[in-house]
């Protein structure tokens, strides 16, 4: 008797959007040994902030559900319980706190010094987190339907060859943040909607969706607002539009007119945001108009002089510096759809030539701007570095 033999499992790739997709656009290398090698960073500070961040912003959304405490919330009763539920379970996931970032020092300080902005052991993540909460609060959470939401979908595999490609299919995923829903007749007196309706395209699309309802999706991003012509500026962009995209496919979605994004150092810029500022203000790579008192601040500062090292910027261009909007029509969700599919498609090539026995450097692409390569923990033996930049501590 001829015994037959198990088929091959059938196995479709999973992408994420932020955690493969826009990692490989960052550098392919390093997303070769970070994601695929499952190598995390060694200094992950990006990393832990964005995770921090989210978690306060989702922790505090409920607790303002629950308690509704009214605004403005003290950092010490009322935030730095919520910053430390979140730093232990980011703990027992293996991240830990950038000291220069964070103080994790709670029960010996936390009676002792009182609270405020000057909080000696307030450092600038919970600095973030105390705007975020105060700044944004009051108008995002009242919006807030439902929070961090997956989002799943399968697209077919670009460039499919069969015998050589893994799979026809590839699977996509996401989570939203913040979706809201609000109805058309309704007129809100809310600071985000009040962003929203400052923006023309948004109206249009408004006007032209068919039901009393419709949805925006929310994203956070711990880091400084990108520059209009940067690579960072466009990837966010089709991640909401993919978003959108995932979204509609969706039982109970409605009608989708705008994705934001709240990029939330911005509440409170380091002194490396700072300069970066500066510089998107002085090469006309911004999008936010500077106020004359900022301006005159910003630019009279010298970054350079070392007991003069901050400059405070008023609430309002903070805030207008945080947020971007982002008309959702179905143009351009396709045209990120195929972005998105080049993408894959090189991924899968990568891998593929990888799985053939090409050596990993070859297969992946080491190419990075030098601020990614200096934080990079691989730019040793990456060889794309030239050596006399190279510091070790
Ligand atoms: S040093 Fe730069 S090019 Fe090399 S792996 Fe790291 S980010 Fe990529």
């Amino acid at each position: 008797m001829k015994l037959s033999s198990r088929s091959k499992a059938y196995i479709i790739p999973e992408y994420s959007l932020t955690g493969d997709l826009i990692s490989f656009l960052t550098c392919n290398l390093q997303y070769r040994y970070q994601n695929k090698g499952t190598l995390p960073p060694s200094t992950p500070i990006q990393l832990w902030f964005g995770e921090f961040i989210h978690g306060v912003m989702e922790e505090a959304y409920l607790k303002w559900k629950n308690e509704k405490p009214s605004f403005p919330w003290d950092w010490e009763s009322n935030i730095r319980c919520i910053e430390k539920i979140i730093d232990y379970r980011l703990r027992a996931r293996g991240l830990y706190a950038p000291t220069n970032l964070y103080c994790t020092k709670y029960k010996k300080y936390e009676k002792s010094i009182p609270p405020g902005n000057d909080h000696p052991y307030q450092k600038i993540a919970s600095g973030r987190t105390e705007r975020a909460i105060n700044i944004l609060g009051p108008d995002l959470f009242p919006l807030i339907d439902s929070a961090e939401v997956l989002i799943k979908g399968t697209r077919k595999m670009p460039n499919y060859k069969e015998g050589q490609s893994r799979s026809n299919y590839y699977g996509i995923n996401g989570v939203i943040d913040v979706i809201s829903s609000l109805k058309i007749s309704e007129n809100k007196n809310n600071g985000i909607i009040e962003y929203l309706n400052n923006n023309e395209e948004f109206h249009e699309i408004v006007h032209s969706i068919d039901s009393d309802e419709y949805e925006i999706i929310i994203d956070y991003k711990g880091m400084k607002r990108p520059s209009v012509d940067s690579d960072n500026w466009n990837y966010h962009q089709w991640q909401l539009l993919t978003y959108a995209w995932l979204r509609s496919k969706q039982e109970d979605s409605k009608p989708i007119a705008a994705g934001i994004i709240f990029y939330l150092n911005e509440l409170l810029p380091s002194t490396e945001d700072l300069i970066a500022i500066k510089e998107d203000i002085n090469q006309n790579r911004t999008d936010v108009e500077i106020g004359k008192e900022d301006e005159d601040k910003l630019m009279n500062w010298d970054e350079n002089n070392e007991e003069d090292n901050y400059v405070y910027l008023s609430k309002e261009f903070m805030k207008n510096r945080s947020i971007r909007i982002i008309p959702i029509e179905e143009k351009p969700i396709l045209n990120a759809l195929e972005e998105f599919d080049e993408v894959v498609s090189k991924i899968e090539n990568s891998m593929i030539k990888e799985i053939n026995g090409t050596p990993i450097k070859k297969a992946w692409k080491g190419k990075a701007e030098k601020r990614t390569c200096m934080a990079c923990d691989f730019k040793t033996f990456c060889n794309k570095m030239d050596s006399k930049d190279i510091t070790i501590p």
